[in-house]
């Protein structure tokens, strides 16, 4: 967890915080507020951050979900004891909040504090995820903002793509290395249904949002009673599948190191999605061998995370 999210966690733990925050009411706790018009390209601007009290100016905004954010973004800057100085913010133009540095830290301090991890996994605790975005509503926060929120800390294999009026925004979870493409200067959604396991469209907070798993609803495989070693379950499967070993090892340790401490259906969920990812190791997916070997390796890892805990 990077420490701004930590910093936020804190924060929502100390005050109990729960989704719809009042960030103004929180952000009044830590500055003087101004809501202002003004014509300048800014969203918010915080000055004197190293003093008592600093002050915070924030655009005047229709958009009510966007002004939420900025303020608490802002309050991000005054948190972070690292920032100093005076801060202009672009907190509402999208490639802003993905750039390094400072004002990417302000913004994932932001949705950390309106949309917090113990309300995430509350509502990712089901395998519905439109009923997320269902529920995701409440924190009001953006399409966008929250479809952010969203993939924090999910495993690899979930998309969300957000109609803006100047085009899709794609947000997806770590590790997921599927792009959306285009035909003919249209954006193709037909090939992401086709590689996704479940996919949907769903109206939220005033955007069409479309999200895409990836991930198939696999279950782990029941214990086996295999003779034969992990060791040589991988290297029948591999020679099967005219790979090797070494291979297959490095691709599943990538993918387990993504959900490092997830339970073992996770892990074997996201150990056969990077492997699905793979052109040259399709065979594999067919393999009975591949599939008790990999139940295993998805145990020993769940079992060595219990061990170290
Ligand atoms: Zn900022």
């Amino acid at each position: 967890m990077k420490p701004e999210e930590s910093a936020a966690g804190l924060i929502v733990e100390r005050l109990n915080l729960e989704p719809p925050v009042d960030v103004q009411a929180l952000l009044k706790t830590a500055a003087d507020i101004q809501i202002l018009d003004w014509d300048y390209d800014v969203d918010g601007l915080v000055v004197g951050l190293t003093s008592a009290r600093p002050k915070v100016f924030v655009r005047r905004n229709a958009d009510r979900r966007r002004q939420r954010f900025t303020m608490a973004h802002e309050l991000g800057h005054i948190v972070l004891g690292w920032h100093t100085g005076a801060i202009p913010c672009h907190t509402s133009r999208v490639p802003r909040w993905l750039v390094q540095g400072h004002e990417a830290e302000a913004s994932r301090f932001a949705s950390a504090i309106l949309v917090p991890d113990r309300f995430l996994s509350r509502i990712r605790s089901t395998p519905d995820v439109g009923g997320w975005l269902t529920d995701l509503a409440k924190a009001d926060v953006s399409a966008f903002a929250g479809a952010m929120a969203l993939v924090r800390g999910l495993p690899p294999g979930y998309m969300f793509v957000v109609e803006m009026p100047y085009g899709p925004e794609v947000v997806s979870s770590d590790g997921t290395s599927i792009r959306l493409g285009w035909v003919d200067g249209q954006p193709d959604y037909r090939a992401l249904e086709r590689s996704s396991a479940d996919h949907a469209i769903v109206g939220h907070q005033n955007r069409r949002v479309r999200w895409y798993r990836f991930v198939e609803d696999e279950l782990l495989p029941e214990v086996d009673a295999d003779p034969r070693t992990t060791a040589e379950l991988l290297q029948h499967a591999a020679d099967r599948c005219g790979t090797t070993p070494a291979v297959v090892n490095g691709v599943i340790g990538y993918a387990a190191n993504m959900v490092a401490g997830a339970d073992e259906g996770t892990l074997f969920q996201t150990m056969l999605f990077r492997i699905k990812l793979r052109g040259d190791l399709q065979a594999l997916l067919d393999d009975p061998d591949f599939r008790c070997f990999l139940a295993r390796r998805a145990r020993e890892l769940a079992a060595r995370r219990l061990g170290n805990g």
